[in-house]
């Protein structure tokens, strides 16, 4: 596929699309109902099904039956690890198999026109951006995931929080299931919004923004207290009244939902013509710019309301910049103070 009928590359090799972000049409103003309609399909397909998918194959094929799960033990634990990490690496492994390690589609479509593997660099573990990513998802970030796991199921199981059946509230349960993807957007902003807090920028996320020129082992490249909050989304269906299939819906739009991001393509090109989109732009904005686009897709559209929004315009430049200046000002006034 030509990659610059669709967007733009620049001296160093970054391509960019023509196309800004936008927020899903629910919020655009004036309403439209056609254009809302036409966007729930992309809604719901190809990813939020496709965590549904692995959410339903793991409660009926990998979590153990309810009474194993009311005893907490190291055996089904360990076993939930071993499925979650054998998962990643294959589903991460595979686009980093094929576009990072055997470079199928070269650079095209690619927003930072360098492989992180050419890239070494001191922060790093081993000074490569992939052992280093690789070894904190697996030994860190990947355990943490399935420590929230087995706490939820422990939770449902030995009946500490209300289990509710789809035959008696099918309603609410479908409800809820629609509404998982905008809890995780609005999870998601909050800590990360907070760990962007200079103290604790430095002290745990500062770990994830090493990879400036992500890939997808640097999406679950955490540091532990990161690790844990992103993946305790899922305790919010121990608060709202829930399912443990529904709560695991939403650790799965977490743990596997966390690639979208960091793919570094903005297509994945499946055939000569097919592509899969990555909506992977905002956030790969967020990884060069650091204090933009908290959140995700905008499903609910936080950013935008905070003033972080960068839609990859120029406008949306002329606006971060300002926001900075602006900052710049008042720290320096905050030094004369002092
Ligand atoms: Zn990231
Ligand atoms: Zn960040």
């Amino acid at each position: 596929m030509d990659d610059l009928h669709y967007g733009t590359r620049n001296k160093r090799g970054d391509w960019a699309p023509k196309a800004h972000l936008e927020l899903p049409p629910i919020w655009r103003r004036p309403f439209s109902l056609p254009k809302v309609l036409a966007w729930l399909p992309e809604y719901l397909y190809p990813w939020n099904a496709f965590h549904m998918a692995t959410a339903l194959l793991w409660w009926f094929f990998v979590v153990p039956d309810v009474e194993t799960l009311k005893t907490l033990s190291w055996g089904w634990a360990l076993w939930l690890y071993a499925v979650n990490a054998a998962a990643i690496f294959l589903f991460y492994g595979s686009v980093e198999l094929f576009w990072y390690v055997r470079r199928k589609q070269g650079t095209r479509f690619k927003y930072n026109g360098k492989f992180p593997a050419d890239q070494p660099s001191d922060v790093f573990w081993f000074r490569s951006q992939n052992i280093d990513n690789f070894l904190r998802s697996f030994f860190i970030s990947i355990p943490l995931w399935t420590l929230v796991e087995v706490l939820f199921l422990h939770a449902f199981a030995a009946g500490y929080v209300p289990w509710l059946a789809w035959e008696d509230h099918w309603v609410w349960l479908i409800v809820l299931t629609l509404l998982a993807p905008a809890i995780h957007e609005v999870h998601f902003f909050c800590i990360h919004r907070l760990i962007h807090v200079p103290i604790l920028y430095r002290w745990i996320h500062s770990v994830h923004h090493n990879s400036v020129n992500p890939s997808p082992w640097s999406s679950l490249s955490m540091h532990p207290v990161e690790g844990f909050l992103y993946h305790a989304v899922a305790f919010w269906h121990l608060i709202l009244p829930s399912n443990p299939m529904l709560a695991m819906f939403q650790l799965h739009l977490a743990g596997f939902g966390a690639v979208n991001g960091h793919i570094g393509f903005d297509k994945l090109e499946l055939t000569e013509d097919t592509a899969l989109g990555s909506h992977a732009y905002a956030h790969y904005l967020h990884h060069k710019y650091f204090e933009v686009n908290y959140g995700g897709d905008g499903l609910i559209p936080l950013d935008k309301w905070f003033g972080y929004f960068h839609d990859g315009s120029k406008e949306g430049e002329a606006q971060m910049q300002a926001r900075f200046e602006k900052k710049k000002a008042r720290m320096n006034a905050r030094a004369t103070r002092t």
